[in-house]
């Protein structure tokens, strides 16, 4: 991805730092080649003559935000029967390429995936970082693993539906094996799997079953590390948590069920979490409307106020949290992505600073990227936001993309209602 090649200063608003500290009033934030080199007091700031000047206009700069659970080739999924491969990969793929669009436009600089459909994020990242399509920087998944049977296992054997594009049914340590050696061959980063169910299969597969074995999920997990790859998995049930972290997860997603020896396993061995809450509450108000049923409404429900508990008590313990997770339903379109924040500061109780905390560094931390982007300190890169409004006192601005001024990758504005609309 490239950088801007000279010098940028910003000023004119607060700073919100992502680091969790306080926001510093009239600051300036400094670039140069698309690193920043100074984030603090205006009055502090070093001289930089013939600058080109952003105007914050009085409101908030702050780190881009990050996804910490992407699925870039969902595109309003009603069912998870949608999920089959309904369409070619070569129209998957233009469905994803617009996600990462709308994605960067909302402010979204990075995104971690929480899974794919065939290779696609592999490819979406190469056409990102070599600037041939605007999207957030990725950490890249594939297809997922789950266990015969499982919640990612739903089509009936007679209906003969081929899930090769989407996920590997594993029976057995030997078949997780195989399929992890598939995915090395891919070149993505993360190996998702489904240690448990979900409420969005109350019959068989709910959110207190488990679709892997240990033995299976043990499996994976030696076999990636080996390859430098890492692990993680949609836990929702307490034991496919601990599961996942004595096996070695590099990362837990949901942590619904949360029980005290999970959160000591999880902070002993520092294991970020991506709740992906916000879903939950949005299916329970929005799914009558697209047919869930009672049960599946009850079951999100039930995971909704488990996995808000969860969430504070791993931010009280100083736990590793990053936000987002599961947009692209029919429900929670791509593009919505910041109600997850709004939902933080309204429904979970987080505060704003914790939340926006959250959404850049958590999500940096996730993706291992935490010394280059996250916040905006001299040093890293300029993946910066710049709103219109106080974001402390109204998280939800951040909801409408009209309120963002300016986005910028490496110093460069992708998008901002400062960008001139690009002629054609
Ligand atoms: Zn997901």
């Amino acid at each position: 991805m490239k950088l801007q090649p000279s010098t940028t200063v910003i000023k004119n608003g607060q700073l919100v730092d992502g680091t969790g500290r306080p926001a510093v009033p009239n600051a300036a934030v400094i670039i140069t080649e698309g690193i920043i080199t100074y984030a603090g007091p205006a009055a502090d700031a070093p001289p930089a003559p013939d600058a080109r000047v952003i105007d914050a206009q009085g409101g908030t700069i702050m780190p881009g935000l990050i996804e910490a659970h992407i699925h870039l080739t969902y595109f309003n999924v009603s069912e998870l029967q949608d999920l089959d491969i309904k369409f070619p990969v070569e129209y998957v793929t233009l469905q994803s390429a617009v996600n990462a669009k709308t994605a960067l436009e909302c402010g979204y600089t990075a995104a971690r995936s929480g899974g794919c459909l065939h290779n696609i994020d592999v490819w979406m990242n190469k056409a990102i970082e070599e600037d041939m399509i605007p999207g957030p920087r990725l950490s890249t998944s594939g297809r997922e693993i789950c266990g015969a049977g499982g919640l990612m296992d739903w089509n009936p054997d007679y209906r003969r539906i081929g899930m090769e594009g989407i996920v590997f049914i594993v029976n057995g340590p030997e078949q997780a094996r195989t399929a992890v050696r598939k995915l090395v061959k891919d070149g993505i980063e993360w190996v998702k799997t489904y240690p448990t169910g979900d409420a969005a299969s109350p019959d068989i597969n709910d959110h207190h079953t488990l679709c892997m074995t240990f033995e299976e999920m043990h499996a994976v997990v030696a076999t990636a590390h080996n390859h430098g790859l890492k692990v993680t998995g949609h836990c929702r049930a307490t034991e496919g948590i601990r599961n996942a972290l004595k096996a070695g997860y590099d990362a837990v997603e949901h942590g619904t069920f949360m029980d005290d020896e999970c959160l000591d396993l999880l902070l002993k061995r520092n294991v970020p979490m991506c709740p992906g809450l916000g879903f939950e509450l949005f299916s329970v108000q929005r799914g009558k409307e697209f047919g869930l049923s009672q049960r599946v409404l009850d079951g999100h429900q039930e995971t909704l106020e488990a996995g808000a508990e969860s969430c504070r008590k791993v931010l009280k313990a100083g736990g590793t949290l990053g936000l987002g997770g599961d947009y692209g339903f029919a429900w929670t379109p791509h593009g919505t992505y910041a109600q997850e924040l709004t939902f933080f500061v309204n429904y979970v109780g987080f505060s704003a600073l914790d939340t926006l905390k959250c959404a850049t560094l958590g999500g940096a931390k996730m993706m291992g990227r935490d010394k280059e982007i996250g916040t905006l300190e001299a040093g890293k890169l300029a993946d910066v936001l710049v709103v219109k409004g106080d974001v402390l006192k109204d998280i939800s601005i951040l909801e409408n993309r009209d309120n963002l001024l300016a986005v910028m990758q490496g110093g460069v504005v992708k998008a901002g209602t400062l960008v001139k609309p690009a002629s054609f």
